[in-house]
């Protein structure tokens, strides 16, 4: 049975994989229902540990653990988990191939970390779509080769336009929703080259549609693939991808924004509002 991750999830304590469901038996962990089973941590119930900003976090049997590189400070470990390792999952999953086009739409944490990634793992041309011009300026430095603002472009045909005058009028190899928004879709899918993925990770509350014509992924064979989770081996790349581009990219910039955990209101509400790409809370003492 093979262990499962993750050094600093976050976000509840069941999530790992059941091995007894039929994705399991497959080996499709990320497909498990069992990480879906989104229940708030309860602090008041065993193993009381499974939530983020506590001092200490329970780690099941079943998960695996990586040991930080020395090289890696607190600041730049943050992201390694649902983020580093998201993007590079989600890219994998994709089959991003070098020499590839990849638009990304939405520059908060995902999108960024991802630009670099995709950059690493070979692609000639990253472009960033998003409305904040930080956002997007921070983009650049991570890798990105253009961008195209939303408050500047605001028709969705002038942004899948100015996407193909980009990539030789043929769309992007994959496109990548990390914006959080099922608007994204259409224009998204619209964007995506013949044969090019639409890889959505980003849109992931139940109550959001959105109207998508399936002939214009039929006829063209493109694919729409969804990415929420990653696989443990991934950790250990999302490590060396940190080991290798921290002095490449300016990773300061993503934890500029930091709050003291009195403060965690505060912090929710930049990242709310889109002010802090990443709102960073500082624990002392
Ligand atoms: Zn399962």
């Amino acid at each position: 049975m093979p262990s499962y991750t993750s050094v600093i999830e976050s976000s509840t304590k069941d999530m790992r994989p059941c091995f007894h469901c039929r994705a399991c038996e497959r080996r499709d962990y990320t497909a498990c229902p069992t990480l879906w089973s989104h229940r708030v941590p309860d602090c008041a119930s065993p193993p009381y540990f499974g939530g983020a900003f506590a001092d200490y976090y329970y780690l099941a049997s079943t998960f695996a653990v990586y040991k930080a590189p020395a090289e890696l400070g607190d600041d730049l470990l943050a992201g390694v988990n649902c983020v580093v390792s998201q993007v590079i999952f989600g890219l994998e999953q994709a089959a991003l191939r070098y020499g590839d086009r990849l638009a990304i739409q939405g520059a908060g944490g995902l999108g960024i970390y991802m630009s670099a990634a995709a950059k690493e793992m070979g692609a000639a041309r990253v472009i960033v779509l998003d409305s904040v011009p930080r956002r997007l300026e921070i983009a650049r430095a991570f890798g990105a080769d253009d961008t195209i603002d939303l408050s500047v472009v605001t028709r969705p045909e002038d942004r899948v336009r100015r996407v193909r005058e980009l990539t030789d009028g043929w769309g992007a190899d994959v496109v990548a929703e990390v914006s959080g928004s099922s608007n994204a879709w259409p224009e998204g899918i619209a964007m995506t080259s013949r044969g090019g993925t639409y890889l959505s990770m980003g849109a992931i509350l139940p109550d959001q549609a959105c109207s998508v014509v399936p002939s214009d992924v039929i006829r063209p064979s493109k694919r729409i693939i969804g990415v929420a989770h990653f696989e443990p081996e991934t950790l250990h790349k999302a490590l060396q991808f940190l080991v290798t581009t921290r002095a490449k990219y300016p990773y300061d910039l993503l934890t500029a924004d930091r709050f003291s955990l009195e403060a965690i209101n505060e912090a929710f509400a930049a990242a709310d509002t889109r002010r802090a790409p990443r709102a960073a809370i500082v624990m002392t003492g």
